[in-house]
């Protein structure tokens, strides 16, 4: 989309921070408001107070550069420590390693460079394939993309869950890994992580899941006593797994974490350059310089929060999970699009155009995701939802009282956009 920019950045004369600061706000009047749950996802609020921690730690690190250990020892620390309890968290082994990130596409992004790199060293392979349910996430195919890698897409089965069957079909000498999502992230449901894994295994591929959204959730959902399938490094046969901090984890945008299980996998990840003039260049990550403030805001949430923070704000999340659910079971053109095993899901609205509905809702500030594939509407829950779910599904409710249904049994989610 193209805007109508008058004026660049850069003025000819100094401006003082108060124009500057109302300039900044005046151009934010158009965008959602999100603290006023108004957002369906996109945003993963913790709380006032978590929030303004992260910006204070953010704000202490933010000109720090994590490009360079040597001048930065902090940044490394906080990296380390990071990743030493996101291995705790997700079944890393003696052994496991991995990278603080920017965010889940490039977690994804090293775990593909690394089975790229593995597969060429080991096994020759020039034209890598990489098998995934049809619900794995555009990072996959944005890198694959880079990577000169080919990305085998296969449908899911009847419970909207990857098909394990379909997907050994697809696997060819020029296989190289097999992904699952835990959960995936248009519905929310958990890939059969343990059978792909098998599969994995058997036919001695990597494995990479995909916990992006999850990640931080479910291991608290679980220690809480919801039912969450096994998903993370400790299943024989899972060789990665990415989880975003910057989602369930409450940090600020801009942190996530890859994990691999051993030390080989991590290695290949980074990239190593020597022949230039200013000397031996490592990167752990795609990007070179870069701000610690994510890394460091990430690492305060961590520590503020700690696990009792993590098992609390899950059990409230999952508490509006609950009651949302409870929602779209007591309306009969509702139908919820599979099980969801944490507080991401997807529901359809029978007999009724989402491209209306969400023009509808448009008007009473909301901002609904749309899915095509059935036409559904997502929900992702957070903290700025506990006092608006009530009032959400009642303007859904409205809304759908004053459009006109459209032929039954069907509806349409052609809209649908990131
Ligand atoms: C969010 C997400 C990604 C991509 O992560 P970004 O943080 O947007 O880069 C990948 N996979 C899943 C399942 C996700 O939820």
């Amino acid at each position: 989309m193209k805007s109508d920019v008058a004026v660049g950045a850069l003025g000819e004369a100094r401006s003082e921070w108060n124009a500057i600061h109302t300039e900044l706000v005046d151009k934010q009047s158009g965008d959602v408001a999100w603290k006023q749950g108004r957002l369906q996802g996109l945003n993963h609020f913790g709380g006032d107070d978590v929030l303004s921690i992260a910006m204070k730690a953010y704000e202490l690190y933010a000109s720090t550069n994590p490009v360079s250990a040597r001048a930065f020892p902090s940044v490394r620390q906080l990296q380390d420590e990071i990743i030493l309890s996101s291995l705790e968290l997700l079944g890393g082994a003696p052994g496991s390693e991995g990278t603080v990130t920017s965010g889940g596409t490039e977690s994804i992004f090293l775990a593909l460079k690394s089975a790229r790199d593995i597969a060429q060293q080991e096994r020759g392979i020039r034209q890598p394939e990489v098998v995934m349910p049809s619900t794995a996430h555009p990072a996959f195919n944005k890198h694959a993309h880079y990577l000169g890698m080919k990305v085998i897409r296969v449908p899911v089965g009847l419970d909207f869950r990857a098909d394990v069957a379909s997907m050994k079909a697809e696997i060819t000498p020029n296989t190289i890994m097999v992904v699952g999502s835990a959960p995936c992230y248009p519905y929310g449901l958990f890939d059969p992580i343990t059978d792909i894994a098998a599969l994995a295994s058997d036919a001695n591929l990597l494995m990479h899941v995909d916990a992006c959204v999850g990640g931080f959730q479910a291991p608290f959902a679980r220690q809480l006593g919801y039912q969450v399938p096994d998903f993370d490094l400790s299943v024989p046969g899972v060789t990665s797994i990415s989880a975003d901090l910057h989602k369930y984890g409450y940090a600020l945008k801009g942190a996530s974490v890859v994990l691999f299980k051993t030390a080989q996998l991590k290695e290949a990840s980074k990239f190593v350059f020597n022949d230039w003039p200013r000397g031996k260049y490592e990167t752990d990550t795609f990007a070179g310089t870069r701000s610690g403030g994510p890394v460091a805001a990430a690492w305060a949430v961590m520590r503020y929060l700690g696990q009792d923070g993590y098992l609390e704000l899950t059990e409230r999340l999952m508490k509006l999970r609950d009651k949302a659910l409870s929602h779209i079971s007591s309306e009969p053109r509702f139908k919820l699009i599979g099980t969801p095993e944490l507080t991401l899901m997807a529901f359809s609205v029978e007999d009724y155009s989402l491209s209306d509905l969400s023009e509808r809702m448009a008007e009473h500030g909301w901002i609904l995701n749309l899915i095509d594939e059935p036409p559904a509407l997502q929900l992702m829950i957070n903290a700025t939802h506990e006092e608006r779910i009530d009032e959400f599904f009642d303007h859904l409710s409205t809304c759908m009282r004053s459009a006109t249904p459209v032929a039954s049994g069907s509806s349409d989610g052609a809209v649908a956009e990131y």
